[in-house]
């Protein structure tokens, strides 16, 4: 349902910054839409155990997190669009958000988007291999009892295999000599027995061989500078080789005037989307909620001013914050 089709404000992506903002727009009274074209709860979904969540002294899943971020922004009352938003721009005085179902007219927008996979042309992956090869471990959920090949040296490669070794064999293969994630995720992730580490392994090939399972050749680099070759058999391959921001639908004229329409409280970016390599959770919620006041203070002036439109609404008292 999205009725009327103009709204105080919008927000796209219901990820730890997104509902967030919204929790907080509830808290000011401000009338608020939420694109997400997933399950919402973002890239937490996909966390094995989330230890730096304030609030949380054992840790707790991703999942189990996400699930109670869901529940708090469902009681936020925000409406949700379950959509992909196509593209952001300007339509008269108004920010006007685009999905298959149409526009939705916004007062002001907080993209909440997070990240996307990178795109990687190394190794090539051909096309009748792309069924078991992978971008996100949840679209494994499920999976149990196979050998599933992860390529990467950071956390997400090792946050991954200890999810996927709850149930399959797992082996990383890392490129260089030393891993790029915590070292606290290397160590768990060495103690598991189901998983091996393959270090200065190179994967050269992607084919489908016997049986439909994946076939990956391999180069392992020496530290005398000798170079094996060996194939790997595997049920599944999951590329953790990097993300980058998923903002590609904000059109180049909000791009060129984002620091005006930020210093306006029309357009803000919250969490992953912006935050280069301080990609957390915590800190994505943190930004949603500044966001969320911002926009809200805006709104509180405009109508101050008498210069509301008459579908702004903001409902509630004018208090700066609780
Ligand atoms: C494996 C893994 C483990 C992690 N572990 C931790 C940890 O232990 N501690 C920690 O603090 N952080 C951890 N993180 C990082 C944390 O999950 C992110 O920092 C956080 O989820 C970012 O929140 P966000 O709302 O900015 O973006 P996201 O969570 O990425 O949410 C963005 C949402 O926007 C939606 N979206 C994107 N584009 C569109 C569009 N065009 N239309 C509609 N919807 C759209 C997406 O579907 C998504 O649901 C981990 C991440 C990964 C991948």
């Amino acid at each position: 349902m999205r009725t009327p089709d103009t709204f105080d404000a919008g927000i796209i992506g219901a990820g730890p910054a997104g509902i967030a903002a919204a929790v907080q727009l509830a808290r000011h009274g401000v009338r608020a839409v939420v694109f997400e074209r997933g399950p919402t709860g973002g890239l937490l979904r996909t966390a094995w155990r989330v230890e730096n969540f304030p609030g949380f002294p054992g840790g707790i899943s991703g999942p189990a997190l996400a699930a109670l971020l869901d529940e708090q922004f469902l009681a936020s009352g925000a409406e949700l669009v379950h959509e992909e938003v196509s593209s952001l721009d300007r339509e008269e005085e108004f920010l006007a958000v685009r999905t298959v179902g149409g526009d939705v007219r916004c007062n002001a927008v907080i993209v909440a988007s997070g990240t996307r996979p990178r795109d990687v042309t190394d190794p090539d992956i051909p096309p009748e291999a792309r069924d078991r090869v992978f971008r996100e471990v949840d679209e494994l959920r499920g999976v149990r009892g196979a050998h599933v090949a992860v390529i990467g040296g950071g956390d997400a490669a090792f946050d991954y295999a200890m999810s996927l070794s709850e149930e399959n064999d797992v082996t990383v293969l890392v490129r260089g000599s030393s891993t790029r994630c915590l070292p606290i995720l290397a160590t768990r992730v060495r103690s598991r027995k189901r998983v091996t580490v393959r270090m200065l392994t190179r994967i050269t090939t992607v084919a489908k061989g016997t049986g439909g399972r994946l076939r990956l050749a391999s180069v392992s680099g020496g530290g005398d500078g000798e170079s094996t070759s060996a194939d790997i058999d595997a049920d599944y391959l999951v590329l953790a080789v990097g993300r980058e921001p998923d903002d590609g639908f904000v059109s180049e004229k909000l791009r060129r005037d984002a620091l005006a329409l930020e210093r306006r409280g029309e357009l803000l970016f919250a969490g992953d989307v912006v935050n280069g390599i301080f990609r957390q959770a915590s800190i994505a919620a943190g930004q949603g909620t500044h966001a969320a006041m911002k926009v809200a203070a805006m709104l509180r002036e405009r109508v101050g001013a008498g210069v509301a439109r008459e579908e702004t609404r903001v409902a509630g008292s004018r208090e700066e914050s609780r």
